[in-house]
This record gives C-alpha cells, structure tokens and sequence, in this order.
C-alpha cells in the first residue's frame, strides 16, 4: 500500500468549462472552488444540465477543465501525461455511477476485481480485499454471480465495492441512488457513508436526495456554474 495515500487531500480553484457547441458555446462551470480532506464527505445538489456530472468528470480527471486547477494529494493530475494520469486515475479516484457500469459477463467478485485488474498488477491482496468488500455490502453469498441476476440495488453495492478496491482518495459518486426506490436508496446511501468513513477517502455525491445529502458532511448548490 502507499503510504502518502493516507493524508488524503483535494484543493479545487476557479474551475471553468465551456463546450463549444453550435451556435455558441455553452458555459457549463464559471468558477469552481473547493477544499476537503480526508474522511469528509461533500454532496453537490442543483437542477438537471448544471454541470454537476461535468464537475465530477473533471474532479475524476475524466475531462479537462479550460481553466483553474485540481490537486489530488499535492498532485496536479493535468500536468501528467496520458498513461501517468490513467494510472493516477486508478490509483486515487473511485467512481460509482448511477447505472452501475458493471460489465454483465463478469461474476461481482471479477467486477469488482477489474480496477486491479486494469492497473495491471493485481495481487491476491486485491482478492482478499474484494472479498471483504463483497461481505462488507452484504453480497459474500453472491460473488460468483452475474449482475444480471442482482437487483438494482445490489448492483449498485457491487459498485460501491467496486470504487473502494484500490483504497482510492476520493470517491465520486454522480446519482447513487438515482435509479433505486427509497428504501433500497436508503440502505445504499449508509453503506456508501460507512464504507467512506471507515475508508478515510474523501466522497462527492451528485445527488437529487435530500436524505443522502443530509446525511454528508456539506452540501453545495451548482448553480449559473458556482456552488454556493
Ligand atoms: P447535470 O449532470 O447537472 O445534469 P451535465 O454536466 O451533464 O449536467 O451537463 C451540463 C450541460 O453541459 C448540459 O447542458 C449538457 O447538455 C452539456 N454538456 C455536457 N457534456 C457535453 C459535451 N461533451 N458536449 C457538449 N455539451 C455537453
Ligand atoms: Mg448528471
């Protein structure tokens, strides 16, 4: 394990984003500044096209911003170049996303196996690490299963599991409980809680819920391309 991963840290300055789209281009983030560190949770609310799923795209290194800058644990991930930046993606940056993105020919311990996997250089620590976090989401009867046959639920916590392998610094998550109904969001808002917490990483959810929203640290509104 590395061990300058532990004082995880994020500093976000005066984000700005535009896509040039015809007619004219459209401004998606003016100026986006943020601080959190480790173990603090952040949800970021606002109406649909506001750029919230822009913003973690570019927090996730993802996409570039056009101007401002981010730094990850004293690193700024844009000045690395393409096969740095995927391996410092995979290294520090977890994503959940709101449908998932499980690859349906893989069992839920392959899947939640495959960041190691495309860092190429998985360990039987990452096995015994995705182990636990399959028996941590309540899934250890189910590892050798398809996501085909989980529920929505229980694939977004195969997910969730997913973004804790390579012990990230910061978690991401846009809409976790977008797709589920309230009692299942509900039980997978506190296990993404409880798993951050007991992680130390840093998490960012995009979310409509109000009760998720509640239960982080801050809450920041992105609206006209600002978080206020
Ligand atoms: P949200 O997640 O808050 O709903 P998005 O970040 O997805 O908003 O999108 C913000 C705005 O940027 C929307 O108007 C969307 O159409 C536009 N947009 C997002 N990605 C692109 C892109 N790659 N090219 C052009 N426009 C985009
Ligand atoms: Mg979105």
């Amino acid at each position: 394990m590395n061990e300058s991963k532990t004082a995880h840290h994020l500093v976000v300055s005066n984000l700005a984003k535009s896509f040039s789209a015809s007619p004219e281009a459209l401004t998606v983030l003016r100026d986006v500044s943020l601080e959190l560190s480790a173990g603090e949770s952040l949800a970021i609310v606002g109406p649909s096209g506001s750029g919230k799923s822009t913003l973690l795209q570019i927090l996730g290194t993802l996409d570039r911003p056009d101007h401002g800058m981010v730094n990850i644990n004293g690193v700024n991930p844009f000045e690395l170049d393409e096969s740095e930046l995927a391996q410092f993606r995979n290294q520090h940056v977890g994503f959940v996303f709101q449908d998932h993105h499980l690859l349906p020919q893989l069992s839920v311990l392959e899947n939640v196996l495959v960041p190691a996997l495309a860092s190429g250089n998985s360990s039987s620590e990452h096995q015994s690490h995705a182990c636990e976090l399959i028996e941590s989401v309540g899934l250890a009867e189910r590892q050798n299963h398809l996501p085909s046959e989980l529920s929505g639920g229980e694939r977004e916590r195969v997910a969730i599991a997913r973004s804790l392998l390579m012990r990230p610094s910061l978690i991401l998550a846009d809409e976790p409980t977008g797709n589920l109904d309230r009692n299942t969001a509900d039980t997978v808002s506190e296990l993404l809680l409880e798993l951050q917490q007991t992680s130390g990483a840093i998490l960012i959810a995009v979310t409509h819920s109000d009760k998720l929203a509640d239960s982080m640290q801050y809450r920041k509104e992105l609206l006209d391309g600002q978080l206020v």
